[in-house]
Formats: structure tokens, C-alpha cells, sequence
């Protein structure tokens, strides 16, 4: 059994924990055990589980485990506390606030043999999985994404790391992109702010990546994908899943600690997620020029 312990009880920390509290029966998740949970406020219990200090979490030898699910300015810290005490880390996506810093943590997970692995729900989505059989095999001329959402909460970053998931499903469809612009537009009084990325895939098709984000925007993604013989502008929506999202990404990372999924499994993951952050930090840079 590998002990666990949830840190930060938001909206993922809580689901982590009732994941963990009921896996799916006869998957690797039952392997995992909720010791406890870590939060900056004093709570009580959650869902019948108790808080425990940082210290303790650190230190108990039953806990193998730590899952990262505080804001994302404060994941790097907490992602290297627990590796440094050779605990396993699932953090929730962006791993980091840099590329750098993710490379930094990826090298010291090797170093102490334990796994290190970013929750990717955006992936496993039954649109995404649909989306994604639908444009296999096409050639792509040129394309846009563009997400509206409500207001950045604080400690969420710049917004190519907070909108990852968005940059991921570009890559995941499209191979590895590169970053030939970038613009930020902003109106703080009124908390809206809006990116936007220009990129090209390999055999120089543009991409245009837009983040926009402000109070009563509508949580939404418009796609405009121009291939060879066709055009893609909805999302197709795939069919109910019966295994959750969070549930999903449990699953993958107990197969992990079990040393059920291949290295070079592990060594494609590795790669996509240090290519997105490493075209987040690009786009940060551009932006802010
Ligand atoms: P959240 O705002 O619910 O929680 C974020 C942090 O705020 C946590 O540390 C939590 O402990 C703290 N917090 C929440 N409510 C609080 C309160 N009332 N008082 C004081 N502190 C409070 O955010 P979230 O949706 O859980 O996101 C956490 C991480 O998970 C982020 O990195 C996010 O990118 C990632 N993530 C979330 C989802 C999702 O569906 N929620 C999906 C994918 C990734």
C-alpha cells in the first residue's frame, strides 16, 4: 500500500481525497491510502480525514505519497519539499511557474527514485479524445484556440501557465510547436487580461493560441482548425465516460507507482510537459516585452 497525504483543500484537494477515499474497484488506485491532509487553515477533518502538519507529512514513514493541489504559485516549493524527503509527487498542472524550475524537480525525482507526475485532466476528457480522433491523419493548414473564462483567482500565474491545458491539447493534436510571437492585453481595474500566442507546428503551419479572461466571460473554447479537405470549429462531444476525470489521472499515477506504465511512456509524458512549459515560458517572455 502506498500512504498518501492531500496538500491544499480546494476544489482538486477535496476530489483527491474522495478519489482515494473510493478508488475504482480492481484498479491500481486501490493501492493508495489517504493518511491525511495538509492545509494552511485549520480544519477540522475532510471527509472523515484528518490535518496534519507539513513536519508530519515530511516525516511519517507510512506516507510514500504527497498530492500538490494548491494554487499554482506555490507548487514548485511544495513539489520540492516532498521530493526532497523522497516522497512520491502528483501535482496538479502547471508543475511549475518555469521551465527551469520544472527541469530542476524532474532531475531531482530521478535523483531520489521516486515519480514525479503532472495531473493532465484536459487529456482525458471523452471531447478531447474525440477532438483528437477526429483530426488524426489530418494535414493541418492553420488553426485557433481560443478560451474564455471568469477571472484569475490570485496565486494562478501568468496565463500560459495557468491555461497549460489548453497550450497541451494544441501539442498532444499538433506535435511540437514553436513560439513566433506574443501579446498580452490587460485592464487590472476591471481584472481582464488577454494573450495572445502565435506558434507554428513543425512544417510551419500557424497556430494562434488566445487566453482571455475577465469577470462574466463565459468558461468556453472556440476552435477554428483549417485542414487540407476539411474545417473543424466545434468540438465534438464524446460519449459520457464512466471512470471521472481526477479518477482517470489516479489511476495512471498509482499504475506509475507500481511500475506499470513503460519508461518510454514515462519519457513521452516527461518530454510534452517540459516542451509545454518550456513554449509557456517563451510566451511570458514575448508578452512582456
Ligand atoms: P481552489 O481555488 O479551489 O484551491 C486553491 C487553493 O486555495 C488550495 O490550496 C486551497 O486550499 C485554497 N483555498 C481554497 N478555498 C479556500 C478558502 N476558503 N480559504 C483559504 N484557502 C482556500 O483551486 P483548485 O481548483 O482546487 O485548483 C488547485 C490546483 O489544481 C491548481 O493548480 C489548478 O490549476 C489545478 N487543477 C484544478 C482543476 C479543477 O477542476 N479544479 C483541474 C485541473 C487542475
Amino acid at each position: 500500500m502506498f500512504g498518501a497525504v492531500v496538500v491544499g483543500i480546494g476544489t482538486a484537494g477535496w476530489v483527491r481525497i474522495r478519489d482515494m477515499l473510493a478508488p475504482l474497484a480492481g484498479s491500481p488506485a486501490e493501492k493508495l491510502t489517504v493518511k491525511g491532509f495538509v492545509s494552511r487553515r485549520a480544519l477540522d477533518s475532510e471527509q472523515g480525514v484528518s490535518q496534519i502538519s507539513e513536519e508530519e507529512a515530511v516525516s511519517r514513514e507510512d506516507i510514500h505519497a504527497a498530492f500538490i493541489c494548491t494554487e499554482n504559485v506555490s507548487h514548485e516549493d511544495k513539489v520540492r519539499t516532498f521530493l526532497q524527503a523522497k516522497k512520491h509527487v502528483c501535482v496538479e498542472y502547471p508543475m511549475t511557474m518555469s521551465y527551469q524550475a520544472a527541469v530542476e524537480l524532474w532531475d531531482l525525482a530521478q535523483e531520489k527514485g521516486v515519480i514525479l507526475h503532472e495531473e493532465h485532466i484536459e487529456l482525458l476528457s471523452a471531447d478531447f479524445k474525440e477532438l483528437k480522433r477526429e483530426v488524426e491523419g489530418k494535414t493541418l493548414q492553420e488553426g485557433t484556440l481560443h478560451f474564455t473564462g471568469g477571472a484569475l483567482k490570485p496565486g494562478f500565474g501568468f496565463l500560459a501557465f495557468s491555461g497549460i491545458a489548453r497550450l497541451t491539447w494544441l501539442v498532444e493534436m499538433f506535435g511540437e510547436l514553436t513560439v513566433t510571437a506574443a501579446s498580452m492585453e490587460e485592464d487590472s481595474a476591471n481584472n481582464y487580461s488577454k494573450m495572445t500566442a502565435q506558434l507554428l507546428t513543425a512544417d510551419s503551419r500557424p497556430v494562434t493560441w488566445i487566453e482571455e479572461r475577465g469577470p462574466g466571460l463565459p468558461r468556453a473554447k472556440h476552435i477554428n482548425f483549417h485542414f487540407a479537405c476539411s474545417t473543424v470549429t466545434e468540438i465534438p462531444p464524446g460519449p459520457r465516460q464512466a471512470v471521472g476525470l481526477f479518477m482517470q489521472d489516479l489511476l495512471l499515477f498509482a499504475a506509475k507507482l507500481q511500475g506499470q506504465v513503460s519508461p518510454d511512456e514515462l519519457h513521452r509524458e516527461r518530454s510534452r510537459i517540459l516542451h509545454c512549459l518550456k513554449l509557456a515560458d517563451r510566451i511570458q517572455q514575448l508578452s512582456q516585452r
